[in-house]
């Protein structure tokens, strides 16, 4: 697989500075990495008892192998993701899937981007969603889906600021979207996409989220679209690995250990400062948190005092809820991953499937709700009713299955929430505190919440940070 190049990382000559990573989840990982991977010294500093962050893994009492705290769907254009594993060597724990664009209407209604199987493979990819183009909607509806991808079409080509002064839902009644082709498609793509509701969200990062796509398939990546699925738990795939990476570069990693403040000294950073009272010396310092608990930093420390962190404060969340459900017998799907529509569950994923687990005596599948205002706040019993509900309306097969476990899972805090506004409150790598460096999934990328963005975010952390103490080596050093 090749990547694209401004993903690059030139080789640093080995300088020795001693960096400090604040936060574990997978932008400070990634971070972390690379930094050592170029010979620096990192202290990777997490205030949790585990590194993962926003993916990670548990145990469930009776269940072989760890379980994931939700599905993590990559996608074939995730550059800076797909680099990360191939640095800290588990990219064999990822599976290539045709793209995961299968909508289930009802128990024999499946449309995919795969085509129908009489088809010739070579015609498949082409001609099967050709759908999208010539939708299963009214006809008097048809003219005006055309007219929304020529719209769409030409808002990706030249995306306006003025959209992130709309939300999608009111930027659709603008140019007329017939509510049938909302039903359909596009309400759950944007939904799926940026994990919040049409009402809610920025249209200008919905279009920028279809101009990354786009843009990455037309650089010459034919599987920007597919899907990649873990195939191993998010641990195994992103935690262990990364963790002897960083044991034989030299890496040091605190866990439980909560960052309070920035040292900041003769107008450069010179340390972090830990809940208990210690100070971590170094020559940089890169903040991954996610813009929830970089408030609290600003609230009590050295950062409260500038201006250009002040944005962050404005940033909210979205969440996601998901159940595991271990039946006694597999659902009828025709895909790893379906999109079900009029049902509380927006996805089912044959997890069981993903892990090669399907012959197993149990079958384990992760129902999920994106952006899940509506089913947050409901207690487990009642969301599994939902969930077991919702199977049973698109899979009659499911009736008579038993249903062995159940674990679920609501992350209020799932992923940032894009609202009207949200581009100018994304903040750059690069702060005014010469030596401090941010990344995470909500700093300033072309992407929405992803496991992508993190990982960009993280490249491009490094590369700032790079350039920072060459320069600083060179001043020292002198002419
Ligand atoms: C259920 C669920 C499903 C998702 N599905 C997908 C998907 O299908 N595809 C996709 O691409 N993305 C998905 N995402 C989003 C993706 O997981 C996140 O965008 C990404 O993991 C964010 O990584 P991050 O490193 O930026 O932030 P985080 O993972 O939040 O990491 C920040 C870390 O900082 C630590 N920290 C906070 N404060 C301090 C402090 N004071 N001192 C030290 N450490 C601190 C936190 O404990 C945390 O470990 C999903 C997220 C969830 C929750």
């Amino acid at each position: 697989m090749s990547f694209n190049s401004s993903h690059h990382l030139d080789r640093w000559d080995k300088s020795g500075s001693h960096v400090a990573v604040v936060g574990g989840g997978l932008a400070g990982l990634a971070s972390a990495v690379w930094l050592a991977e170029r010979g620096h010294r990192v202290t990777l500093v997490e205030k949790a008892g585990r590194l993962g962050g926003r993916t990670f893994s548990f145990e469930v009492t009776g269940v072989d192998g760890l379980v994931d705290n939700g599905q993590h769907l990559f996608a074939g254009c995730y550059d800076a993701l797909l680099k990360y594993v191939e640095t800290i060597g588990s990219a064999a724990g990822l599976r290539w899937d045709a793209p995961p664009l299968a909508i289930r209407t009802g128990p024999d209604r499946l449309l995919t981007a795969q085509g129908p199987a009489w088809l010739p493979s070579w015609s498949r990819r082409v001609l099967g969603p050709s759908w999208l183009a010539w939708p299963p909607i009214p006809l008097r509806d048809k003219p005006a889906a055309l007219r929304t991808w020529l719209y769409l079409a030409a808002a990706v080509a030249r995306p306006s600021d003025r959209l992130d002064e709309m939300t999608v839902d009111r930027w659709f009644r603008k140019i007329g979207v017939p509510e049938s082709l909302r039903r359909l498609t596009l309400d759950q793509f944007v939904i799926g996409l940026l994990n919040e509701k049409p009402d809610r969200v920025s249209a200008f990062t919905f279009v920028q989220a279809l101009r990354f796509l786009g843009g990455r398939a037309l650089a010459g990546n034919p599987r920007a679209a597919d899907a990649v699925w873990p195939r191993i738990s998010l641990h195994e795939l992103f935690v262990a690995p990364a963790e002897r990476f960083l044991a034989e570069h030299g890496g040091e990693i605190h866990t439980g250990a909560k960052v309070v403040d920035v040292v900041v000294r003769d107008e450069r950073t010179t340390g972090i400062e830990l809940a208990d009272g210690r100070v971590i010396d170094c020559d940089a310092a890169v903040l991954t948190l996610p813009p929830w608990a970089l408030t609290s930093l600003l609230d009590r420390g050295a950062l409260g005092g500038y201006e250009f962190f002040s944005p962050v404060r404005k940033i909210e969340a979205s969440p996601i809820s998901s159940v595991y459900l271990w039946l006694d017998r597999p659902l009828r799907m025709q895909r790893l991953a379906e999109n079900l529509r009029d049902t509380t569950i927006e996805w089912v994923f044959d997890t069981s499937g993903m892990h090669g687990t399907d012959d197993a005596a149990e079958h384990c599948y992760s129902l999920a709700v994106s952006a899940s205002w509506d089913v947050v706040h409901l207690r487990g019993t009642e969301f599994v009713s939902a969930a077991v509900a919702s199977l049973h309306q698109h899979y009659p097969e499911s009736r008579d299955a038993q249903v062995l476990r159940t674990k679920v899972i609501h992350q209020p805090a799932a992923t940032f929430s894009a609202q009207p506004g949200f581009e100018s409150q994304r903040l750059p790598q690069k702060t005014p505190i010469p030596g401090l460096f941010l990344a995470g999934d909500w700093t300033r990328t072309e992407l929405p919440s992803t496991m992508e963005s993190a990982a960009d975010s993280a490249l491009r952390a490094v590369r700032a940070v790079t350039g920072y103490l060459t320069e600083s080596r060179a001043r020292k050093e002198g002419p």
